[in-house]
């Protein structure tokens, strides 16, 4: 397959087709960026700084197409994609303070001056998933142009047009050529070629945990720094001290929104058996209130599913017999759609409990006390993100402690923030991304000692 003709998710209509980059394209892409970098790192820190508030800011001038571009891409609903457009001029913003702050130390020692200094890498390799084309880009390459490196980046086969128009508008804002350069294509032969290519120094890879083994292993080869963000499945805990109204009305937004393909989606809800009637009483007029519908809508909150392919696996976990406490509404006829569903499955280790599905389906299963809580949170294979109801300030310390997860939110479902930290516990990742430290992580410190003699 040489070429890609991508689908609109939400009418199945033929937007365009997207040749593949071969493994030639990508060694010159490499070699352009190893010179690129040279030049990039020896410019003063205010001209990197410069370079990158300009860009960002032709991302501001350009946010309604890159908006119009995501919703046909990928379905995404206009609000939200509105929001992934400016995340991505704010995430550019953010990293334009580091080029004059890659700071190093002085350490004391006998006999002279020893310093540190952050050095760029190279050449980085970036790797995204379809579920969040531009932000996630976005996290790996400002830092990383940020620290002086130059960057590759490989959209996913579905979803490479906002990824296209950033690496024009890198050129718009006068980024030198060659320093950006987006390669659409085949993971298994562009990333694979990221992967094995000597001349690039890190592989930040997004995507799902069995790619991102494969990954791992093959940076093993080359001792290559590598950053991972795989799967999740996080739990929303709710005891039964909290604010039951808000727990229930906000549950669907943290597990349906972007249709439910969001590695941070709390697709289990552990709801204290005392209340758990309560709460689902609650939560399926909630569930019904989910706006799904048109993408181009400024009114929709929720959207089709990015692929058939994607859709036919959501629908697996689904069997006619699946035990649906309720569900929302999707519109009928052409798109990938699939309604906002509750789940009540009778056991633990149910694979609807215990899998990713990437999709709209929310698994709810009751717990007896706090220890039983985090029990039942930590009993995944992935530690990625999560939630923690209650009014018991002692409790909401002690559970947030107690789960195995990198990213923690009480009494809120909060989404990403570029300025803090972000990243997985166990399978879900390696290494953080986002926040004050994301510059540093593509540099290598180098120490120098300078005699006094
Ligand atoms: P995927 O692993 O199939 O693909 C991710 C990317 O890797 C794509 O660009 C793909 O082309 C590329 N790829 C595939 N095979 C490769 C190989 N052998 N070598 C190098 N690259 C290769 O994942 P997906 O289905 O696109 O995305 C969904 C997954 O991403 C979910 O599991 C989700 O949880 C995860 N995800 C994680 C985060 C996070 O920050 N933790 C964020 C978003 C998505």
């Amino acid at each position: 397959m040489t070429s890609i003709t991508l689908i609109n998710p939400a009418d199945e209509s033929v937007i365009q087709t997207v040749e593949h980059s071969t493994i030639e394209r990508v060694d010159d892409a490499v070699a352009r960026a190893v010179d690129a970098q040279r030049r990039w790192a020896a410019l003063a820190p205010l001209e990197r700084a410069s370079a990158l508030r300009r860009f960002a800011s032709a991302v501001d001038g350009d946010l309604e197409n890159l908006a119009r571009l995501e919703v046909a891409n990928s379905g995404h609903p206009i609000g939200q994609a509105r929001w992934e457009a400016g995340h991505v001029r704010d995430v550019l913003t953010y990293y334009s303070a580091a080029p004059e702050r890659m700071l190093g130390s002085q350490i004391p020692v006998a006999g002279g001056l020893d310093v540190t200094f952050l050095e760029p890498l190279g050449v980085v390799g970036i790797i995204v998933p379809w579920n969040f084309p531009m932000t996630i880009a976005a996290w790996g390459f400002a830092p990383a142009l940020a620290a002086g490196n130059a960057v590759l980046l490989k959209p996913a086969e579905w979803t490479p047009l906002t990824a296209l128009r950033l690496g024009e508008l890198a050129i718009v804002a006068g980024l030198p050529e060659g320093l950006f350069t987006v390669l659409p294509g085949r993971g298994d032969v562009v990333g694979e070629r990221f992967v094995t290519h000597p001349l690039v120094r890190k592989i930040v890879f997004t995507g799902s945990t069995v790619t991102g083994k494969k990954v791992m292993a093959g940076c093993a080869d080359q001792v290559k720094a590598v950053t991972l963000e795989l799967g999740g499945k996080s739990a929303n805990v709710v005891f039964a001290d909290s604010d039951l109204e808000k727990a229930a009305a906000t549950a669907p937004y943290a597990v349906f929104e972007n249709a439910g393909q969001d590695c941070c989606a709390r697709s289990r809800i552990l709801v204290e058996r005392s209340v758990l009637d309560r709460f689902l009483e609650l939560l399926e007029p909630a569930v019904a209130g989910v706006r799904v519908g048109s993408p181009t809508e400024d009114s929709t909150e929720m959207g089709p599913l990015v692929s058939a392919a994607h859709l036919a696996k959501v629908r697996s976990y689904v069997p006619d017999d699946s035990q649906v406490a309720f569900r929302g509404t999707a519109p009928d006829g052409a798109g990938f759609w699939f309604p906002p569903t509750v789940l009540l499955p009778g056991s633990r280790t149910d694979r609807v409990v215990t899998e990713e599905i990437f999709g709209p389906v929310v698994s709810i299963l009751a717990f007896d006390d706090e220890a039983d809580a985090i029990a039942l949170a930590n009993d995944s294979i992935y530690g990625l993100s999560g939630s923690i109801w209650t009014r018991d300030i002692g409790r909401a310390i002690r559970v947030s402690r107690a789960i195995e997860s990198g990213n923690l939110s009480v009494n809120s479902h909060s989404s990403v923030r570029y300025s803090t930290p972000f990243g997985g516990f166990k399978q879900s990742g390696l290494g953080r991304e986002l926040g004050p430290d994301a510059a540093a992580a593509f540099t290598e410190t180098k120490n120098v000692f300078i005699s006094s003699d």
